[in-house]
């Protein structure tokens, strides 16, 4: 009798199901703070090794209240009240490049977005709440299979220099893993609320593989957020008129560098105010993009798949610092690693064969 092993790879393009794997019972209640003394982040923490990230108080107020600038060190590099950006990513690379980008969803006005976005045929970053995702899981895993990059916006939207290592830890990782439930994919970029962050903020989000992301600039803060508290027509007119106005300045000199703006997929109102400010792309000869897009990042998730057409050869590192080498996507855990909407499985099978011939 002769026993062989055959290795059979098979690859199977199969639909992922919409939110079939996110059981909101699992996840902490939304909008606040999860706690840190839960199994799971206990869990999450375990596997953290806090050295080298540096030992600036946590701040108070919401947001934060600045003291006195002289009384902060420089190497704090708060954004909020030091107006120090460290390595956060602020620009795209390419000059005339709009880094579209929608903080705080998804929400039910997503999908008015989404229709936008395809009518206009461009992709946008998404950065997520978890506590929204949780809600509003189906809306996400439409963002993923219309080729939108999805990001993180921590799970309560607490500002980050307000919280404790451990806390940041559970905001990023509770998000981190209700994304993964419902697409499979371990995001690697986040925008911190209300821009919040300093460099023991970042050290902290580092150690979780992530690349931090802001707008521009205020000019590129589209402010639709406060068009939302008494919302008009005419309050509606003007905030797009000016917003415009800031994209087509920047469209006549762009520079050497793409810019990132700053909307909402969170209300009605910032909704339709991107339903309006989408098409002056065209008018400004702006050309929209998402951020993995315009940074040309072909890995933008942690789990991302090394890029197409590579080969046999290595080059599976995730890349910009972020110290997290991609797997192979084969055996092990990533059996099963997911390519947009679509699950790619490997399969090992041993198959001992009985004898050929016949005894
Ligand atoms: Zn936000």
């Amino acid at each position: 009798m002769k026993t062989f092993l055959s290795t059979i790879t098979i690859t199977l393009m199969a639909a992922a199901t919409a939110s079939a794997a996110l059981n909101a019972a699992e996840f902490p209640a939304a909008n606040v703070v999860p706690p840190t003394d839960s199994p799971q982040v206990k869990e999450w923490l375990k596997a953290i090794n806090f050295t080298g990230v540096p030992n600036f108080p946590t701040n108070t107020g919401n947001p934060p209240a600045c003291p006195p600038a002289s009384s902060l060190p420089a190497d704090q590099c708060w954004r909020s009240c030091q107006s120090c950006r460290g390595d956060d990513v602020v620009t795209c690379p390419g000059p005339g490049v709009w880094g579209l980008t929608f903080d705080d969803g998804p929400t039910t006005f997503t999908p008015q977005l989404l229709d936008t976005l395809k009518a206009n045929n461009v992709k946008a970053t998404f950065f997520v709440m978890g506590s929204n995702v949780v809600l509003n899981p189906a809306f996400l895993k439409r963002e993923q299979d219309e080729g939108h990059h999805i990001a993180s916006h921590t799970w309560s939207h607490h500002p980050l220099t307000t919280l404790t290592n451990e806390q940041i830890v559970a905001e990023l990782k509770w998000t981190e893993k209700a994304v993964m439930d419902v697409t499979g994919l371990q995001m690697k970029y986040v925008r911190p609320p209300y821009g919040d962050i300093d460099n023991r903020v970042r050290a902290v989000v580092k150690k979780l593989g992530y690349i931090i992301v802001d707008w521009t600039s205020d000019t590129y803060d589209s402010k639709d957020f406060n068009l939302n508290a008494s919302p008009t027509e005419a309050k509606l007119a003007a905030a797009v008129t000016a917003f415009s106005a800031s994209l087509n300045a920047y469209g006549a000199a762009p520079g050497d560098k793409g810019i990132i703006t700053l909307e909402h997929d969170l209300y009605q109102v910032t909704v339709d105010f991107a339903k309006r400010i989408i098409p002056v792309a065209t008018q400004a000869k702006l050309k929209i993009q998402s951020i993995d897009q315009c940074l040309g990042d072909k890995s933008p998730y942690q789990n991302s798949p090394p890029p197409a057409n590579n080969g046999t050869g290595n080059g599976a590192g995730a890349g910009a610092g972020t110290g997290n080498g991609n797997g192979t996507g084969t055996g092990g855990k990533n059996a099963a690693s997911t390519v947009g909407a679509k699950v790619v499985m490997t399969v090992s099978l041993a198959v001992i064969a009985a004898a050929l011939s016949a005894f």
